[in-house]
C-alpha cells in the first residue's frame, strides 16, 4: 500500500510534481486493524505540523528526542507563510469503506444504507439509488459528521485522526465509478445483446451459444478496429471474448473486463454502434433508448474532457442532460431485462458513484475529472516498481528515498531549462 498526498497548487501541471507519497509498507506485512494505526497515527501527527507550519519538538511519539538537523529546525516554520490543511480524501471504494470503516458503502445488504453521503440505500425503500429522477428523496439526506465521529466506526478508523477530517470530504471517485465501474456493466450488456442481434456476422445456425456470440465478438474486434482508425482513438483494449465478458452461462450477467482509458473509447465505440442498430430500424423504440443511453454515457466523458477543471455553466447543463439520458435510460432497460427474466443492464451500486460525482460537479462545479485518479495509478505503479528495487528489510525507507532522488531531480531539471 502507497498513499499519496498531493497539492492543487499548479493544476496546470497534474503529474508526480505535485504529488507525494507518504505512507509506503509492503501488502503483505499488514495486519488488519494492527500495522496501519501507527502509521496513520504518525500521518495525522504530520499533518498537524503542516498545519501548524511548525517543525514539531518531538518525534510522533512525544518520548523520542529529536537529534541533527530536527532538532536544529524544531520551533520554526516549514514553509515560510504558509499553512497546509487537509481538505479531503479520495480512492476506490473498497478503499475508503475498508479504511474509514463506513457503516454505509457497497457492502450493504438489499434496503441497507449504501451512501457515506447521501441518504442511498442499495434497494428497497424510497430512498432507492436507483431512483434517477429529479428531486429524488436520497439527494435531501446529507449524512452527518458527528454522528459518524461518535460512531464506533470513527474509533477504530484511524483516518479519522486527520487534522480537519469531516466525513462529507470523503469524496466518490470518477476513474473506479465511471470507467471502470458503470461502463464495464453498460458495455457488457450492449456487447452480448449486439453480438444476439447478429450486428456483427451473419452467424451459422450451429453451434453453441458460446461459439456464436465468440464469433459475433471476433467480428466486433475488427469493427472496434476499423472505427478507431478512422476516428483516430487509438486504445490497448485486447478483442472481445466471451472470457472477456465474464459470461459462462447463456443467461449470465455479462462485465465488459477492460481498463479504464480503454472502457471510455470502447463506450464511444458502442455509442455509434447503438446509434447505426437504430438506424436500421428507426421504428424499434427500445433500439432508440438503447442508442440514447450509449450516447449519454460516451457524452458525459466528452464534456468532462473538454472541460477545466472549474465548469462553465453551458457545460454543467449539457452533463446534466448526459447523466439524465445515461442513468434513467439504463434504469429502463434494466427493468426491461428483469421482465424478461434476462441479467443484462444491472444496476449495481457503482453506479451512485457515477452519479454521486454528477451531484457534486453540479453543486460545486468541480470537474470531477480533474481529481480522478489515472495519475495516480500511474504513480501507484511507478510506486511498486521502485519497491520492488529495494530489499526486503529496507523497503520502506528506501523507496520512499530513491522516489524524492528522482522527484527532486526532475524538478530541478525542470527549473534548470
Ligand atoms: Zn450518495
Amino acid at each position: 500500500m502507497c498513499v499519496h498526498f498531493y497539492s492543487p497548487i499548479g493544476t496546470e501541471r497534474r503529474t508526480e510534481r505535485c504529488k507525494m507519497p507518504s505512507i509506503i509498507r509492503n501488502a503483505v506485512d499488514a495486519i488488519k486493524g494492527v500495522t496501519d494505526r501507527p502509521l496513520w497515527a504518525a500521518k495525522c501527527w504530520s499533518w498537524r505540523c503542516l498545519a501548524a507550519n511548525k517543525y514539531p519538538r518531538t518525534g510522533h511519539e512525544p518520548s523520542v528526542k529529536l537529534t541533527g538537523w530536527r532538532k536544529r529546525m524544531a520551533g520554526k516554520p516549514i514553509l515560510g507563510d504558509f499553512h497546509v490543511a487537509y481538505v479531503g480524501l479520495t480512492g476506490d471504494w473498497m478503499w475508503t469503506a475498508d479504511t474509514l470503516n463506513l457503516q454505509q458503502s457497497y457492502k450493504a445488504a438489499p434496503g441497507g444504507p449504501l451512501c457515506h453521503k447521501c441518504g442511498a440505500t442499495y434497494f428497497g425503500g424510497h430512498m432507492n439509488f436507483t431512483n434517477f429522477a429529479e428531486g429524488a428523496p436520497h439527494w435531501g439526506v446529507v449524512r452527518s459528521n458527528a454522528a459518524y465521529m461518535a460512531s464506533g466506526a470513527a474509533a477504530v478508523s484511524p483516518a479519522s485522526g486527520l487534522p480537519g477530517f469531516h466525513i462529507q470530504s470523503v469524496e466518490p471517485e470518477l476513474m473506479h465509478g465511471g470507467p471502470l465501474g458503470f461502463n464495464l456493466t453498460a458495455a457488457g450488456s450492449v456487447l452480448k445483446e449486439l453480438g444476439d442481434e447478429m450486428a456483427w456476422a451473419i452467424a451459422p445456425d450451429t453451434g453453441t451459444w458460446f461459439e456464436r456470440l465468440g464469433l459475433q465478438l471476433t467480428a466486433a474486434s475488427a469493427a472496434f478496429k476499423t472505427w478507431q482508425a478512422v476516428k483516430r482513438r487509438r486504445c490497448s483494449q485486447p478483442r472481445f471474448t466471451v472470457r472477456r465478458l465474464t459470461l459462462s452461462l447463456v443467461n449470465g450477467m455479462p462485465t465488459l473486463k477492460a481498463k479504464a482509458y480503454n472502457s471510455i473509447v470502447v463506450c464511444e465505440w458502442l455509442a455509434d454502434e447503438c446509434k447505426a442498430a437504430f438506424e436500421r430500424h428507426p421504428s424499434n423504440s427500445y433500439f432508440r433508448d438503447r442508442a440514447a443511453m450509449m450516447w449519454g454515457l460516451s457524452e458525459f466523458y466528452r464534456i468532462l474532457r473538454q472541460s477545466n477543471r472549474w465548469m462553465l455553466e453551458d457545460d454543467l447543463a449539457s452533463l446534466k442532460v448526459a447523466r439524465d439520458t445515461a442513468l434513467c435510460l439504463f434504469r429502463k432497460l434494466s427493468a426491461m431485462a428483469a421482465d424478461e427474466g434476462t441479467q443484462l443492464y444491472p444496476c449495481r451500486p457503482k453506479m451512485h458513484v457515477f452519479d454521486e460525482c454528477h451531484h457534486i460537479a453540479q453543486e460545486s462545479g468541480l470537474n470531477p475529472a480533474a481529481d480522478w485518479t489515472f495519475q495516480d495509478e500511474d504513480n501507484m505503479r511507478i510506486m511498486i516498481l521502485i519497491a520492488q528495487s529495494c530489499h526486503g528489510s529496507t523497503l520502506e525507507p528506501n523507496s520512499l528515498e530513491k522516489w524524492c532522488v528522482q522527484f527532486f531531480n526532475e524538478s530541478d531539471s525542470e527549473d534548470s531549462e
